[in-house]
């Protein structure tokens, strides 16, 4: 047999599992409810079970968990799908839970004549105050001694819609006395007249989640059913369900540890909350921590997997800092983006030495940290533009860039020196005056005369003129213990710079592409809008994360 190395826990009970023989293949399912968009921390789960089926070669489903109409919608299946395969998943069988709703009837009645569920009559509040408490054992429900020809009746009386929304509900009988309270005699099937977006309204009566899962993953013959630690005081709930059944391969249920990352909304109710309410254009808003928000922001799908990889797999709840995810998407783009010239905020420049309606162009390489990498020209003219805070009248100490008198180089081209400055009424420049040193551009016998600083720059008459998109995070940090999402919405989480100037390489690219912006950040470029071109900030320069 091959030999695994195992890489977390989960994958070492799989390892033990193969090597003793109790399975030789092995099948995970990723199993979203379709009641919201994909997130980053689904996307911890997806690399789970498909880590799993890659490595030891085995399966996995993606199976929609849709045993609650009220919340689900064709529109959330169609988007997981997509959201699954642009992580580059693939998944065996497309299955739902709602194939199931006959089956499950089957099994529920198979209970009943087991002696092993029962009608009751209580009101979903009745059943709470009978449940009893961590300390005190629950009170029996008078209904539990139902016979079984009597439950029979009306289970199916349920079925056929003989009795009200919310009027009598099927239980697992179980134990009232169970330490565990999930054992309590659960509640595994309910009275609702609710159109499914899949069965519409061929049932009114609805399968539980704990009773459904565990059987869609026997009958699909799940070896390991990975779900986050919430789970954990229903793993006997699970078993007793499969095992009550008469399911003869029962799945093994794993508990982890879902995703924290500081400051990131990771529930899909309260995403949908700020999509309802317009504080974000939509689920795929460069804002969301949705795999869809992530990918029109640009993120690559590699640097979402690769975060998930580093995260790895814990038993323990903990919080990750965001600036991992960021860490990986600039070390994925740092590898792949190319190189432009962006002038936020422009100051214009006039190289005196370069005659009106002449250019000068320059070879670049489009991105130095690839081997691959293509070239492309600079257009070098008389007026061009490069940043405001790259020429200063009053340099403060250790001031590296351009002064009166002083030289700088543009980059991919020659070194300037400044020569005069023209000003404003309150004596701020408006524009500066240079001349460029003969053969200086590199390889000339003057490219290395010692000059501070090289800054982009942009020609004024091949100038793309653009608006950069720049996101901050959705909520702000905790201050004085409130973590109430409402009280930390960040207002200020988009911003968004009109009036810069790009050099014209940025026309060629495709919608989508990434570059980095030297000196400022990594952009995509995203789409035309007043006929400007719009970047997304994708994420910055600078690395905050402390490895
Ligand atoms: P939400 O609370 O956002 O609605 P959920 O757990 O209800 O999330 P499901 O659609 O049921 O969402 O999730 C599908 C799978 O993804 C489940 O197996 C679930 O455990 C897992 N999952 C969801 N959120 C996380 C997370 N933050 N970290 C790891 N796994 C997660
Ligand atoms: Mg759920």
């Amino acid at each position: 047999m091959e030999k695994y190395e195992s890489n977390n826990f989960i994958e070492e009970i799989v390892v033990n599992d193969l090597e003793s023989g109790k399975h030789t293949d092995i099948y995970t399912r990723f199993p979203p409810e379709p009641n919201g968009y994909l997130h980053i921390g689904h996307s911890k789960s997806l690399s789970i079970n498909f880590g799993i089926k890659e490595k030891f070669n085995g399966k996995c489903n993606l199976r929609f968990d849709d045993t609650n109409p009220t919340k689900e919608d064709v529109e959330y299946v169609d988007s997981i799908k997509e959201d699954i395969r642009w992580l580059g998943y693939e998944w065996d069988e497309e299955l739902y839970a709602s194939d199931y709703f006959g089956k499950m009837y089957e099994y529920a009645v198979k209970l009943i004549k087991d002696g092993k569920a029962y009608v009751c009559d209580y009101s979903a509040e009745q059943i709470r105050d009978t449940r009893g408490t961590l300390k005190e054992p629950g009170q029996e429900s008078p209904y539990r001694n139902r016979t079984i020809e009597e439950n029979l009746a009306l289970f199916e009386g349920m079925k056929n819609g003989e009795f009200a929304d919310g009027s009598k509900v099927l239980r697992a009988k179980i134990d009232m006395a169970s330490p565990n309270m999930n054992m309590r005699d659960p509640v595994i099937y309910r009275v609702l007249r609710a159109h499914h977006h899949r069965t519409g309204d061929q049932w009114c009566i609805y399968p539980m989640y704990d009773f459904a899962h565990p059987i869609s993953d026997a009958i699909e013959g799940i070896t390991h059913s990975i779900c986050t630690l919430e789970f954990e005081d229903h793993r006997p709930l699970y078993d007793w369900v499969t095992e009550a059944c008469g399911f003869e391969k029962r799945p093994r249920q794993i508990e982890f540890a879902r995703l924290n990352i500081k400051n990131t909304i990771m529930s899909k109710r309260y995403l949908k909350k700020l999509v309802d309410t317009g504080f974000v254009s939509g689920w795929n808003d460069p804002r969301m921590p949705t795999l869809c928000g992530m990918r029109e922001r640009g993120y690559p799908a590699e640097a979402v997997k690769e975060f998930c990889s580093r995260v790895g797999v814990a038993k323990a709840n903990s919080e990750v800092d965001p600036a991992l995810l960021e860490f990986c998407v600039r070390e994925n783009l740092n590898a792949s983006a190319d190189r432009a010239m962006v002038v936020e905020n422009p100051l214009l420049m006039i190289i005196d030495n370069i005659p009106e309606g002449e250019t000068i162009e320059f070879s670049v390489v489009d991105n130095p940290n690839s081997e691959s990498s293509g070239t492309h020209n600079v257009i070098l003219e008389r007026e061009v533009y490069i940043e405001k805070t790259d020429f200063t009248l009053n340099p403060p100490p250790k001031y590296n860039r351009l002064v009166e008198g002083g030289l700088l180089r543009l980059r991919g081209a020659y070194i300037v020196r400044h020569v005069a400055t023209e000003k404003d009424a309150n004596g701020e420049p408006i524009a500066i005056h240079c001349e460029y040193i003969e053969d200086s551009a590199q390889g000339g016998v003057n490219a290395k005369i010692k000059v501070k600083g090289t800054v982009q720059w942009v020609g004024k008459n091949h100038a793309v003129e653009c608006k950069l998109y720049k996101y901050d995070s959705l909520l702000k940090d905790v201050v004085d213990d409130v973590t109430d999402f409402n009280l930390r919405l960040n207002e200020d989480s988009l911003q968004v710079v009109d009036g810069a100037k790009a050099e014209p390489f940025v026309n060629a690219g495709e919608f989508g592409k990434a570059y980095q912006f030297m000196r400022s950040a990594y952009y995509k470029k995203a789409k035309v809008e007043d006929g400007k071109m719009v970047f997304y900030r994708i994420v910055s320069l600078k690395d905050s994360f402390n490895k």
